[in-house]
């Protein structure tokens, strides 16, 4: 499939096929490409761009990345296909161990995404096929699988595109957990220790490049970037601005009634 270039949303479309072709090669679930339309939905109503309350979750997810002992990255179908480099470049510059974690798990997409992630860079990738031999407690089947050198033994988890309940289940193990969501209303947006409200595709580059300079600093001053910052009242912010946006689009920027 050839996309125009001069199409106006050539970028959205690129992306899109990106992710059909992974899931012709067997790495993204049929309800992969439900996750994304929903998630396609969300960032019109961002305007597509990093927003100023993402920026700030990145810049916290990166100081708790770095504080971290044992982080992990969450690698799903949908991850692997849209930012495969990016995920393994995050892996490198925090120390963090790449797991494959499926919400539908087949030993097959385990073993295509591992081997995606490997010709992006990876050198070791946890959670395919036995190797995902620990259960998390109160998920149900296949979505309690989990490494235990990987994400059952991790202080901080990364889950980009992740589902609520997962979420949840992770922060209930006492776990910190970094989600990217391009939904603020969503569970897992709503569970996680920093939420990041932006497309992964734009979101990731910029945290490999927040850890990349916050490296230098201190464990202390690193602390001080994650205590101050609030999840909640960052995601209502991220809320503010989007009703802010549909306002000025629906022409009551200057306070009439409402
Ligand atoms: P939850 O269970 O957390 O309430 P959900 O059922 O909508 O939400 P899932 O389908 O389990 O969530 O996970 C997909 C999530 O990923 C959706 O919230 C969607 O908005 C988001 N998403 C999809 N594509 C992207 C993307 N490219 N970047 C960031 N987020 C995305
Ligand atoms: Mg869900």
């Amino acid at each position: 499939m050839r996309i125009p270039p001069n199409h106006p949303r050539a970028a959205s479309l690129i992306i899109r096929e990106r992710l059909v072709e992974a899931y012709r090669q067997g790495i993204v679930a049929p309800e992969g490409l439900l996750a994304h339309g929903r998630g396609e939905a969300f960032d019109y109503l961002l305007g597509e761009r990093t927003i100023p309350e993402a920026e700030s979750a990145i810049e916290a997810a990166a100081a708790l990345l770095l504080l971290a002992a044992r982080p992990v990255i969450s690698v799903n179908g949908n991850a692997c296909a849209l930012a495969a480099e990016e995920l393994v470049k995050l892996s490198k510059v925090t120390g963090a161990r790449l797991e494959v974690n499926l919400f539908y798990r087949t030993r097959q997409r385990e073993e295509a995404i591992a081997r995606r992630l490997k010709e992006a860079g990876a050198e070791e990738v946890y959670g395919v096929g036995e190797q995902a031999s620990a259960t998390i407690p109160e998920l149900s089947s296949e979505r309690r699988r989990v490494d235990p050198r990987g994400i059952l033994a991790a202080d901080v988890v990364l889950v980009p595109l992740e589902d609520g309940d997962r979420t949840e289940a992770l922060r209930r193990l006492g776990k910190q957990v970094i989600a990217i969501d391009l939904n603020p209303l969503s569970r897992t947006a709503r569970m996680a220790t920093v939420t990041i409200v932006d497309n992964i595709v734009r979101a990731l580059p910029r945290l490999v490049q927040a850890c990349a300079t916050l490296r230098t600093l201190g464990r202390e001053e690193l602390a001080s970037r994650v205590s101050s910052f609030n999840n909640e009242r960052n995601l209502r912010a991220a809320l503010a601005r989007i009703l802010e946006g549909l306002r000025r689009l629906a022409g009551e920027e200057d306070g009439g009634e409402g």
